[in-house]
């Protein structure tokens, strides 16, 4: 598809100004408006936006509320380093949380600017709180890029780096291809058993280990849901052994499952919850919630100039009054099983998809090459975002394997544009399928 000419030249000159090492690139785009579901690039051209910028524009782009907020605040205060003058937003904005968040005990809360430096806070706070020095996290997980958060992680993207050698990484339940080549639910969990017998009583000692730090869904792993029982059987085993339970939900909290926590869905109550990406609606912002005896367990030991700033806090008290107020949870819950619904339709048609997985507004479609081998169709999950992206549809696509498309649409995207981005989503498939595609125009796009 041709480009606009300054969609175009602002491609040339980002190209020549902005360094590679920031992107994960998909198709052509540049960004220069949006409201609501939709956003536009620099030439006027419009698209449904399935994506909410990975997952962080939950209420939509400039959600009224939030605006009003924010910009009720920048005339108040624009800045102040919470630091060491802390600021009266934040701390309505703690109490909120800590009141909000799973767990019958005391909790207190931690700022910082984006989910990265808050898992980094993990790596840096349980070793400190517990007096041990392990952590067991899972493969295909992703909590962030900076060298603890990716420590922790077990997913590609950042394999090629070399973190510090404390984190010790299991299999996630990734029922769709078991790793123990077992199935759901005559395994019994079998996985959770290996954690338990095999590593924790083998090979990584639980008096060791400062957490288990776990994603209530691997979303960049490629939107691996869990089945039910998972996460309370870990929350089980870490409660009968004295380990810590962090929970990073990052991408999916604050109600992409239709509940305002993740957790909430498995009944779990984790000793810490790492909360980023759409808790501001868009402003940076990242925090963990958790006991208040590991927030108080050391002095300085994770702080930011800027964390806590006071425009992102008062964007995110308003995106909890809109949450509560505006029927957001319940929409995600209703929204999702029809999402979920039409792409179990599609799958049926289409040969392309072996699986769908999905929790309220978060949901993954696998691609495969065939049905038997399972083999992943990564190439052809690139030309399907690209050719969306062509019929005016904005979606990723995640996974260990690169070949299952996220679809994580504005909770308050409305039942037409739902409908309308499904159909393309559709027809983007069908046309990979019937080979309707210019791989040398997708081929530019290295993705991830
Ligand atoms: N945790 C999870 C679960 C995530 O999905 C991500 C980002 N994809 C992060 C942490 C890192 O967040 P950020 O990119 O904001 O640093």
């Amino acid at each position: 598809m041709p480009l606009g000419p300054r969609t175009s030249e602002y491609l040339s000159r980002e190209e020549r100004a902005i360094g590679r090492v920031i992107g994960i690139r998909f198709y052509p785009i540049v960004v220069e408006r949006a409201e609501g579901s939709r956003v536009w690039d620099p030439d006027g051209r419009e698209y449904l936006d399935f994506s909410s910028q990975w997952a962080v524009t939950n209420l939509g782009h400039g959600h009224g509320r939030v605006l009003e907020a924010v910009r009720r605040q920048l005339e108040r205060l624009v800045f102040s380093s919470h630091t060491t003058f802390p600021n009266t937003v934040a701390i309505e904005l703690a109490e909120r949380l800590a009141e909000l968040a799973p767990g019958g005990f005391r909790k207190k809360v931690w700022f910082g600017l984006t989910g990265s430096d808050a898992n980094e806070f993990v790596y840096k706070v349980m070793p400190v709180y517990s007096g041990r020095r392990r952590f067991l996290s899972f493969l295909g997980s992703y909590h962030g890029q900076t060298m603890g958060a990716l420590t922790l992680s077990g997913h590609k993207a950042m394999s090629g780096l070399i973190g510090f050698p404390n984190a010790v990484k299991v299999h996630y339940p990734y029922c769709y291809r078991c790793p123990y080549g077992r199935s759901y639910p005559e395994c019994g969990l079998f996985c959770v058993e290996f954690l338990e017998k095999q590593v924790l009583d083998i090979a990584v000692p639980s008096e060791d280990l400062a957490a288990v730090v776990v994603e209530p869904i691997q979303s960049d792993g490629g939107v691996v849901v869990p089945p039910p029982d998972f996460l309370p059987r870990l929350w089980r085993v870490c409660r009968e052994r004295g380990i810590s339970l962090v929970v990073d939900e990052v991408k999916v909290g604050f109600g992409r499952t239709g509940r305002m926590f993740a957790v909430e869905n498995y009944g779990v109550e984790p000793d810490m919850i790492v909360l980023g990406k759409p808790i501001a609606s868009g402003l940076p912002l990242s925090a963990c919630v958790g006991r208040a005896e590991i927030m108080d367990s050391a002095i300085a030991l994770h702080l930011f100039t800027s964390s806590a700033h006071p425009v992102s806090c008062a964007a995110a008290l308003a995106t909890i009054d809109a949450i509560m107020s505006e029927g957001v949870l319940e929409r995600a819950r209703r929204l999702g099983e029809r999402m979920r619904k039409r792409l179990e339709e599609i799958m049926g048609r289409r040969r392309l998809v072996g699986d769908v997985r999905s929790l309220g507004m978060i949901a993954g479609v696998e691609l495969v090459a065939d049905e038997s081998s399972k083999r992943p169709a990564r190439r052809e999950a690139a030309g399907v975002v690209y050719r969306a992206w062509e019929l005016g549809l904005l979606t990723t696509y995640v996974g260990t394997y690169s070949n299952v498309l996220e679809l994580t649409p504005p909770l308050t995207i409305s039942e037409e544009e739902l409908e309308e981005g499904l159909d393309i989503l559709e027809k983007a498939i069908e046309d990979c399928e019937k080979d309707r595609i210019d791989w040398s125009l997708v081929r530019r796009f290295a993705g991830w």
